[in-house]
């Protein structure tokens, strides 16, 4: 007798990504007896309010909810409705055909009639030799974790959006000091993220200005500040540096299978979820680079589920 390999059953709905979008689609799915199956990334599952503290904006916390418990709470209601949540990556996916197949690092393979992409964004580097050389020595892209690090010293946060601007009010609280360095002469961020920054005594700005370069032999010591319109060069001594100039969309995994954007976002087709491949669904931050929240986050992880409810019915 001969080994034939097993195949796993082919499930209506992989989900690959867990933060507000996967999530809130793994809700809608189990909840529609779809059982979904959602890769939830090995050391990122929670996605990026993981790496926050309070959320204030999300519908039905009056008190506000901190993001790791508003992940925890989305994860376990998703657990309740019958969602089987793995904490692997997937490595590779073969989108194209009627079922869909998706290998984790890990190489265990499933198959699927409909897959929801909800990947999310990754923090954009400044590009600098050092900054990976002393990544973790000073260099970071999370306040949430690495702040308590820096008691009583200078800390240099570079951004001018809503990220930069949460990042250099809650490390105020370690901090002796806090500079925004920014490179245009007016802050990216919401109105009200901005007042509460630029009211904070402990947070100065330093205008028109890049990183020209970070110093430090284990640790970083000090950073060059490059003036934008002169050229002019200054250093600063600081230990830390928090990078949070932007996100890019976590779409490699499915680069040259569905349609992406010029800035690598999945096209899908407004106002559903519909990627150029049938079958296959994208919501969240990897196709939203407008909105960029949990909330709209979790809406179009909504749409995604109905979207493949939809598809699935379709097939029957
Ligand atoms: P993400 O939350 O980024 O989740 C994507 C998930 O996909 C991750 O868990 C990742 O591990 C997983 N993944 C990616 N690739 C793979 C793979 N190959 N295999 C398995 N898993 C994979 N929004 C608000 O509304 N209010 C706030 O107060 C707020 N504060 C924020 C503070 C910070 C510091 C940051 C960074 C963001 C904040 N946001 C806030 C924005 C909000 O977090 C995002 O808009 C939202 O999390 C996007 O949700 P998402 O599900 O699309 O993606």
């Amino acid at each position: 007798m001969t080994d034939t390999p097993v195949e796993t059953p082919v499930r209506d709905v992989v989900i690959i990504g867990s933060g507000p979008a996967g999530y809130t689609a793994a809700v809608y799915a189990a909840r529609a007896s779809l059982q979904p199956i959602v890769f939830a990334g090995s050391v990122t599952a929670g996605g990026a309010l993981m790496n926050t503290t309070e959320v204030e904006n999300f519908p039905g916390f009056p008190e506000g909810v901190m993001g790791p418990d508003l992940m925890e709470h989305m994860s376990a209601q998703a657990e309740r409705f019958g969602a089987d949540i793995r904490y692997e990556d997937v490595a590779s996916v073969e989108l194209a055909g009627d079922v869909k197949v998706i290998t984790t690092a890990d190489g265990d393979v499933e198959r699927a009639r409909t897959v929801i992409l909800a990947t999310g964004s990754a923090y954009r580097e400044l590009g600098l030799p050092d900054e990976k050389r002393l990544s973790g020595r000073g260099v970071s892209w999370c306040a949430t974790c690495d702040g308590f690090f820096f008691r009583e010293q200078h800390i240099v946060v570079v951004g001018g959006g809503d990220s930069a601007m949460e990042e250099a009010t809650f490390l105020t609280r370690f901090a002796s000091k806090v500079t925004v360095v920014h490179r245009r002469g007016e802050l990216r961020a919401s109105k009200i993220m901005a007042e509460r920054a630029q009211a904070d005594p402990k947070i100065s700005f330093a205008w028109y200005s890049e990183i020209a370069s970070i110093q430090g032999a284990d640790k970083v010591t000090s950073v060059t500040l490059r003036d934008v319109r002169t050229g002019e060069e200054r250093e600063l001594d600081a230990t830390g540096v928090f990078v949070a100039i932007g996100h890019l969309p976590r779409t490699e995994l499915v680069a040259g299978q569905v349609d992406l954007d010029e800035a690598g976002y999945i096209r899908v087709a407004h106002p559903t979820t519909e990627t150029s491949l049938p079958g296959v669904f994208a919501a969240g931050d990897a196709v939203d680079h407008l909105y960029r929240q949990a909330i709209t986050a979790a809406g179009t992880g909504c749409s995604a589920a109905l979207d493949a409810e939809r598809y699935l019915a379709a097939l029957d």
